[in-house]
């Protein structure tokens, strides 16, 4: 079969979507998704956009790049170090993609430097709920969009392409793990190391006495370049090594293999299994699949009543999150986490947002500096569903932070519309979106239709 063009493709889309509108909400059909919530089974009608995933062009002398939406990160990257090119900010697992990330809000090591995913586009093509493209810009008359996609998670319109800025990379990326034992100088030196020249800087926490920043640093040779795609572990090497060297590639990716930590709750950091199946298994793109399984037989719920038969708590609530606290009130996030969640390592992301008041949906203080904590894991739980969930979001909302909306949500709907700004989308709503062809914001992450 000869391979569409991008004009091609959108032109059988708009004919599918033809034939489909009118006949109830309208939602889209792609291979990948990284959406941690189950969701009701409503009846919608799918438009087929999984073949919009490639990358168009890359302008060597711009440094930009123009993608179809639904391009993974993986394919994107693949294509851009040809060139010894990224994009500025690549979310940690293979199958992001370009769409979700901008309408899902993603983040990276670099964050501290480039802001989110959505701050380093120019330029998107969204099919809205009247069947027509348009191309939106920071500055043409459909700027309202470009401002309010980040965060909308393709309720107001499915990005169909993007363009994107660029940055150089350099062969291999240097790391140095630094190792904390006291909150208060942590976040203190996170936050003076984001002034610094570093390239990349997260950190790991695996108790409050074992906390790490890594700080990475393009350079162009090393002698040596770390594997942590088969036996052995990233995340357990930062306890190990003080400085540790990858190729840009594998640093980019040196959290996929093992989704973080959370391989562990598949077995796979377990010898026998690692060795046998470690070769087509280490990839978030085989979680996922486990995963979509899990939703449907509820198998954790049932494991983890096998495994607790004779403990007095039964039950465990997932608590799979992303939040963002602003530096200053951190060490009190971190002592509430401490006390009431308890879920060990988690992750740590400094992120700074670089374009003052222009993303209402995702509005946060742009004089600030910014720490996501990403936890994904079990709490033991006898309680109503989504108590512990419930309990980060107020604290959330107390440390003046922001919750991203990936996974499960249990806000009412006046608290959500409060904290996301539902005035502002539902005007966007009202204005791309009348007829109601896609889901609302609340209807998709709190209510998961
Ligand atoms: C365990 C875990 C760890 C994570 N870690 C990170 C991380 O480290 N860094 C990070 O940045 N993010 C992380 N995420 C969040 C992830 O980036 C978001 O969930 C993102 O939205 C996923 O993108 P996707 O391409 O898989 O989109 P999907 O999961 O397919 O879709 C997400 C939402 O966006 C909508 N959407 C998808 N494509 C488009 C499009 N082209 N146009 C408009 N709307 C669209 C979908 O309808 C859906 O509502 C993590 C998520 C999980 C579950």
């Amino acid at each position: 079969m000869n391979k569409q063009s991008y004009e091609q493709k959108k032109e059988a889309l708009l004919k599918e979507f033809k034939n489909k509108k009118g006949k109830g909400i309208i939602s889209i059909n792609k291979n990948t998704s990284n959406l941690f919530r189950s969701r009701q089974k409503i009846k919608k009608q799918r438009i087929n956009v999984r073949n919009f995933n490639e990358v168009i062009f890359i302008d060597k002398e711009n440094l930009t790049a123009e993608v179809e939406g639904m391009t993974t990160f993986e394919t994107l990257v693949n294509e851009t170090l040809k060139y010894n090119l990224l994009p500025p900010v690549v979310p940690q697992l293979k199958m992001i993609t370009l769409g979700g990330a901008i309408s899902g809000i993603g983040i990276e090591a670099s964050s501290f430097k480039y802001g989110l995913v959505h701050e380093t586009v120019l330029e998107m093509e969204v099919l809205l709920g009247n069947g027509k493209i348009i191309t939106c810009t920071p500055k043409n008359k459909y700027k309202d969009l470009f401002f309010n996609l980040p965060n909308s998670y393709g309720t107001l319109g499915y990005i169909l392409k993007v363009k994107i800025k660029l940055i150089k990379a350099r062969k291999f990326v240097e790391i140095n793990h630094l190792k904390y034992n006291n909150q208060k100088e942590y976040f203190k030196d996170i936050s003076n190391l984001c002034k610094k020249d570093y390239d990349f800087i997260d950190g790991t926490v695996f108790n409050e006495n074992e906390m790490y920043i890594t700080l990475g640093k393009f350079i162009d040779s090393a002698p040596y370049a770390g594997n942590y795609k088969y036996m052995n572990i990233y995340y357990k090497s930062i306890r190990k090594n003080k400085v540790d060297y990858l190729t840009t590639k594998d640093f980019i990716w040196r959290w996929d293999p093992d989704w973080f930590w959370t391989s562990r709750l598949f077995l796979m950091q377990n010898f026998i299994p690692r060795l046998l199946f470690g070769k087509f298994m280490l990839n978030s793109n085989a979680y996922i699949a486990i995963r979509r399984l899990n939703d449907k037989y509820n198998l954790t719920q049932k494991f983890s009543l096998i495994k607790n038969f004779f403990k007095k708590t039964k039950k465990s609530e997932a608590v799979v999150q992303d939040v963002g606290i602003p530096i200053e009130n951190c060490v009190q996030f971190f002592d509430f986490f401490n006390k009431e969640i308890k879920i060990k390592p988690f992750w740590i992301c400094p992120t700074k947002s670089y374009n003052k008041n222009t993303f209402p949906l995702f509005d946060i203080d742009t004089e600030k500096l910014y720490i996501d904590f990403g936890f994904w894991d079990f709490v033991q739980s006898d309680k109503p569903t989504g108590y512990y969930n419930k309990k980060i979001e107020l604290i959330v909302e107390k440390l003046k932070g922001k919750k991203s909306l990936y996974s499960e949500s249990f806000y009412r709907e006046k608290e959500f519309w409060r904290i996301y700004n539902g005035n502002i989308y539902k005007k966007l709503k009202a204005k791309y979106d009348p007829n109601h062809v896609f889901l609302n914001l609340y209807e998709k992450c709190v209510k998961r239709a």
